[in-house]
């Protein structure tokens, strides 16, 4: 097809479908409002009347810290339910539409200086994020066929793109903070969520062939999740596994310590919820392929979960460990603490590409580069980033504090481990959900890397009792121990993918008429 007859879909730039773009921009603002409010959320919430950005909520540090904790990982598992209404009802390029309304909607409502307005904008964000997220993603595998290597690059730009925003959004919104107050901070997050939502609905034109509603045809040939669930009832083995599931959560969410114990009553009932339906979707999937790629998705899920639970430890106890133990002076120049989490997203900008395009070679040249070998690999290689804060540690002990170069040591381990693993998971779940569940499918993944981060969450608390030391020797050991496990499974898991990623060659869009994910 010459270039001229190319609808606007079937259009490339720098070999990408420009689609990639138009969801790039949209998830680079998205991202901005995200992480630029996050900058100052818990800030805010412990700030006093007095403090110099403006009146804050004036919460004890705990109490901020143990909301922040919940709104996070309840930001991710709420993909659960945005995966399903994209999969069943709406298609994911409505529900990222809608998505991004209702954050505009929230970021705005956070604007407004008054305390309803505070919790009714967290949950419009925790709303908005879990229809936006997993679906833009899910959109993201529908711009390249089946087949297609250009798919885990693209992953890999739209990470740029993510990571930009976050990079933007940290770097200026402490100061719009500093001369203009908390709430124009939030007001900029609103605005940035517009002009994501602007260039969404402008792009609706290169991404016409993916994320539309699931077809009446498609439909009359699903089986209803409701109905799905319900088959539990029919099977006393699936019912005595779901009894059982439920009865544990509720003993363990109940009577786990604390004052949020009904908070990990309600997540352990849920989870039990999600884990059934997965069970009777794996039922209801037709063909042993079928269920065996869905089986290896959920597996990785555990490779997910393991490598949020380190590496979130950027947002707590390393950021903690900065402030407190750091010596930060650079050419009599105070570096701030936020600045060294600003590694990690300058470290994605300099290194996707590069990285990419290091394991697409490895894939030419037929050696192992599968997405679960390099998840794994991504995970032992952030594991070993911590051996940087042992000597950290080590050093703090002797002199009472230590080098920054220990820091930027580990952010940059840790950055290249996510570039092997996060942007590669997203990939790896496209290519193997079954097309009706690919949302779902995605949500999950959010919801595995959200409670990653409740992980990371206790397990940086408990750094008070056990020293740092051991937390981030214990978090080196396992995590490198778990990816060799998973190197040493690569044979019977990549089975399970069927040859999903084999053959992998480049394909154009104008020499396929467009398509949709996966079969
Ligand atoms: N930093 C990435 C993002 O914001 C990954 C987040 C995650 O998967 N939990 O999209």
């Amino acid at each position: 097809m010459s270039a001229t007859t190319l609808k606007p879909h079937q259009k490339e730039l720098f070999g990408h479908p420009i689609g990639l773009y138009i969801l790039f921009f949209t998830e680079m603002w998205e991202r901005f409002s995200y992480y630029g409010m996050r900058a100052i959320l818990v800030i805010y919430m412990i700030a006093q009347a007095n403090h110099k950005d403006g009146a804050g909520l004036g919460w004890t540090e705990l109490e901020a810290l143990k909301l922040y904790g919940w709104y996070v990982m309840l930001v991710y598992v709420v993909s659960i339910p945005g995966g399903i209404i994209a999969d069943r009802y709406l298609g994911q390029k409505k529900a990222v539409m809608i998505g991004a309304f209702i954050l505009v909607l929230g970021h705005g409502t956070l604007a407004i200086e008054s305390s309803w307005a505070f919790l009714t904008g967290l949950g419009l964000i925790i709303l908005g994020v879990g229809m936006l997220k997993p679906n833009i993603s899910t959109m993201v595998g529908g711009l390249y066929a089946k087949g297609d290597i250009r798919r885990d690059k693209g992953f890999s730009i739209f990470y740029i793109g993510i990571n930009l925003g976050s990079l933007l959004a940290t770097s200026v919104i402490g100061l719009i903070v500093a001369k203009w107050g908390w709430h124009a901070g939030f007001g900029t997050a609103g605005v940035a969520m517009l002009f994501g939502l602007i260039v969404y609905i402008w792009g609706q034109k290169y991404i016409t062939h993916v994320g539309n509603k699931p077809t009446k045809q498609s439909k009359e040939n699903d089986v209803s999740l409701v109905k799905i669930f319900s088959n539990i009832f029919n099977s006393p083995i699936h019912l005595v596994i779901f009894i059982a599931l439920l009865a544990f959560s509720l003993y363990a969410g109940f009577t786990f310590e604390g004052v949020d114990h009904w908070g990990y009553g309600a997540l352990f009932i849920f989870l039990s919820f999600v884990v059934a339906l997965m069970m009777m979707i794996f039922k209801s999937l037709e063909t042993q392929v079928e269920k065996d790629r869905f089986l290896v998705v959920l597996l990785s899920f555990f490779l997910v979960i393991v490598f949020w639970g380190a590496f979130e430890q950027a947002g707590g106890l390393m950021s903690i460990y900065t402030e407190q133990k750091t010596d930060r002076m650079l050419l009599g120049y105070l570096i701030p603490t936020p600045m060294f989490q600003g590694l990690n997203a300058g470290f994605i900008i300099l290194f996707a590409v590069a990285i990419a395009n290091f394991w697409a070679k490895r894939k030419l040249k037929n050696k192992e580069a599968s997405s679960l070998f390099k998840m794994a690999t991504g995970t032992i290689i952030m594991g070993l980033g911590f051996v940087f804060m042992v000597f950290a540690a080590k050093e703090y002990g002797i002199k009472g504090h230590s080098g920054m170069q220990w820091l930027v040591l580990a952010y940059l381990f840790h950055t290249i481990g996510e570039l092997c693993s996060s942007p590669v998971s997203l990939s790896f779940v496209t290519k193997l959900a079954p097309a009706k569940y690919a949302s779902l499918m995605m949500g999950l993944y959010f919801a595995a890397t959200g409670l990653g981060g409740k992980v990371a969450g206790i397990l940086g608390e408990s750094a008070g009792d056990l020293g740092e030391y051991t937390i981030f020797s214990g978090i080196t050991i396992f995590t490198v121990i778990f990816g060799l496990l998973v190197i040493a499974l690569l044979k019977p898991l990549k089975r399970l993918t069927h040859g999903a990623e084999d053959n992998e060659v480049e394909m154009h869009n104008d020499e396929t008429e467009g398509f949709e994910l996966a079969d």
